[in-house]
């Protein structure tokens, strides 16, 4: 019995028919494959010479064939996984199931601080779902190279659909509405929801949480940053955990890279005439140490005010789904 697909999509297009062709493409290289395909996207849409320069630059900067991102490269969520995972991947999956009542959602909002993984999660659902996934935040929308954006929604939609399955990922979706964008239907994780009008707001409706990172979280997180360096022996992940309480996973990112560059920089402290060039390899090859660490959190100050994250939470017991 051939599978028929649901009617709506929705973060990724999962009602249409068209497969990707990228994926199909073999033989020559990436970049010509992928021209090829795009060239031949354009010319069966039969768009006229301003719009096909438009769609040659959502192909070439907005969309990617593949993100590379799996479920597994991101540490904790799992509640916000298993949500897109119904949301999006089993629509995907069983797609006869997803009718009538069982309609897959209109669009999907993630929530939460700055960093801490919405874009990864998008990113995540693509790869699951072998979609394509074209990624527009505001400062694509408002750029000269893109002129009007209410033709750029809609040529984004047009590619998408050809491309299906898709995912359209709107970065920040808050501060596009202030540019009034506001026929679209897909996903859209944001910064500030409570920006987000009524209207907007209804269409949004599985609307997911992205924390800050719990204790458990941080110590995956640590564990996945830190896989492939040599750390002394004093360093203990659980208690690194508990020093980045508050920390966003993107700071954790940034305090784990802080901590692998203390060799030289103590090493040009001791040394400030050095030549660069002549360090010795054992010099820069140390393993991070407990101090490293320490100075490393010091260096590099959690971006999220608990106020703010706070926020989050109280717009999410208010609109948040289950
Ligand atoms: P957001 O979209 O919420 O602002 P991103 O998904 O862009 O955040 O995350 C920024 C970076 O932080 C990622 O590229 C990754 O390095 C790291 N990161 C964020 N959240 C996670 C997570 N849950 N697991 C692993 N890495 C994460």
């Amino acid at each position: 019995m051939s599978q028929r697909l649901p009617p709506r999509p929705c973060i990724g297009s999962h009602n249409l028919t068209t497969r990707p062709v990228i994926n199909h493409v073999v033989g020559l290289s990436q970049d010509k494959a992928i021209n090829e395909t795009y060239e031949a996207i354009l010319k069966k849409l039969k768009l006229d010479p301003e719009e096909k320069k438009l769609a040659r630059n959502i192909l070439s900067e907005v969309h990617k064939a593949d993100t590379g991102v799996k479920w597994a490269d991101i540490a904790g969520l799992t509640e916000a996984k298993d949500l897109l995972f119904e949301a999006i991947v089993l629509p995907s999956i069983i797609p006869n199931y997803f009718d009538k009542l069982r309609r897959p959602w209109k669009g999907v909002l993630l929530v939460g601080p700055p960093g801490t993984g919405k874009t990864m999660l998008a990113k995540a659902a693509a790869t699951e779902t072998s979609s394509n996934f074209f990624n527009i935040t505001s400062s694509t929308l408002t750029s000269k190279w893109y002129g009007d954006s209410e033709k750029l929604i809609r040529l984004l939609f047009l590619l998408a659909k050809e491309l299906a399955p898709s995912i359209i990922f709107f970065d920040e979706i808050d501060s596009m509405c202030s540019h009034r964008v506001t026929s679209t239907d897909v996903t859209r994780p944001t910064n500030f929801p409570w920006d987000l009008d009524e209207a907007f707001r209804r269409r949004l409706e599985k609307r997911i949480y992205v924390p800050i990172p719990d204790l458990t979280t941080r110590v995956s997180l640590l564990t996945i940053f830190l896989q492939n360096e040599r750390l002394d022996g004093d360093v203990k992940l659980n208690d690194l955990a508990q020093q980045l309480d508050g920390y966003s996973s993107a700071d954790i990112t940034i305090v784990c890279r802080d901590a692998a560059f203390m060799n030289l920089r103590r090493y040009l402290t001791r040394n400030p005439t050095a030549n660069i060039r002549d360090i010795p390899d054992r010099e820069l090859d140390k393993p991070i140490s407990k101090v490293d660490f320490e100075a490393a959190i010091k260096n590099c100050p959690k971006t999220v005010r608990p106020e703010d994250a706070q926020k989050f939470t109280e717009w999410i017991r208010l609109y948040g789904s289950k």
